[in-house]
């Protein structure tokens, strides 16, 4: 195995963090990685449902498409109080407490921007009396606008509308201890693994061993992401590993799923992931995920013939606060590499 440029990777990284890209609205994103694919003169295409497939041919006959998320959870303005507040609806499942003070802006349909802040209906401690206690659930949520309004119609007047999009802050930070925090780790840090992949086989000159389609997928929080896939033999989602409880993943491994709520993983897929890790000697665990499906999931149920399986860097505090390491996002790549060069 050759080495990895672990600098470039992080700066991708920080990049395509710095882009919203919630489920409806990941044009941006995802023409920021087709600008990354032209740069490095890779065959690519943007589908009709807005994924983004890379291509780059291999040795063999056979295809491995290799799946990571670009989309990311969100919300959308659901109505206008007659006070002016944002009631909002969510896209994808977020732990909704963690929502609470959190900076946003609203993207309006024609493309304006208005900064705001999340809040629950009892914001503060010297006025209400359930400011600790009230659910934060989004019957008790609404955004503050940074506006002067004082009515629906102040609002309307701005030009905000129900189903405007509504994106949150990533407040990335990339501690010199080598931890990634950031909103959205998931799934955009193997977005980045992806690329850091790409980019390890064209800086070695490495022609795969089989032919590598790249999905970039925009629906996955909401469901149906790589539900169309192009032709391939088999399909490997890239996507955040699971922390927490009786697993045993933490953020410096690699996780292989072998069971989530979609079901089990395919079995000779999964083996040979499990076998390349251990004999790269990388730190990886072997996990089942309870509240969870993936790209494959969808790709599955919507009829591929495939065989599937599911990766990723151990993500701590998913859907909230999350956090990684560069060590977690290391292992991922060099399992890629590794199954790669098996045989
Ligand atoms: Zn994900």
């Amino acid at each position: 195995m050759k080495s990895i440029n672990q600098e470039k990777l992080l700066t991708f990284t920080k990049d395509i963090l710095s882009i919203p890209s919630p489920s409806g609205y990941t044009k941006a994103a995802v023409e920021f990685l087709k600008k990354e694919a032209k740069k490095r003169n890779l065959v690519h295409e943007v589908l009709k449902n807005g994924n983004l497939v890379i291509t780059i041919t291999g040795k063999s006959k056979k295809t491995t498409g290799l799946v990571a998320h670009v989309d990311t959870l969100g919300a959308m303005v659901r109505s206008i109080t007659s006070k002016g507040e944002l009631k909002f609806s969510v896209l994808g499942g977020p732990i909704l407490p963690t929502y609470d003070g959190e900076y946003c802006y609203i993207i309006t349909r024609d493309g304006k921007k208005f900064t705001g802040t999340f809040l629950s209906a009892a914001p503060s401690s010297h006025v209400h009396k359930d400011s600790r206690t009230l659910p934060r659930d989004d019957a008790n949520m609404f955004v503050r606008l940074d506006e002067k309004v004082k009515s629906k119609q102040d609002v309307l007047d701005l030009g905000i509308g129900n189903g405007d999009f509504i994106v949150l802050d990533p407040k990335t930070v990339i501690t010199p201890s080598g931890f990634i925090k950031s909103r959205f780790l998931d799934d955009k840090i193997s977005v980045a693994i992806l690329f850091g992949f790409i980019d390890y086989l064209l800086e070695n000159n490495i022609e795969p061993k089989n032919t590598l389609k790249f999905i970039f997928s925009t629906n996955e929080e909401v469901g149906f992401g790589a539900s169309y896939i192009p032709e391939v033999d088999e399909l490997i989602a890239v996507d955040m590993g699971c922390i927490g409880e009786d697993l045993s993943c933490t953020e410096y491994d690699v996780s292989i799923c072998a069971k989530d709520a979609s079901g089990p993983y395919n079995l000779d897929l999964t083996n040979d992931l499990i076998s390349c890790a251990k004999k790269a000697k990388l730190s990886y665990v072997v996990d089942i995920y309870p509240f969870y499906s993936s790209d494959v999931s969808a790709a599955l149920k919507a009829g591929n013939n495939i065989r599937g399986a599911l990766i990723g860097p151990g993500v701590h505090a998913s859907h909230g606060m999350e956090r990684t390491h560069i060590d977690g996002v290391v292992n991922t790549l060099k399992l890629l590499i590794a199954y790669n060069e098996k045989n």
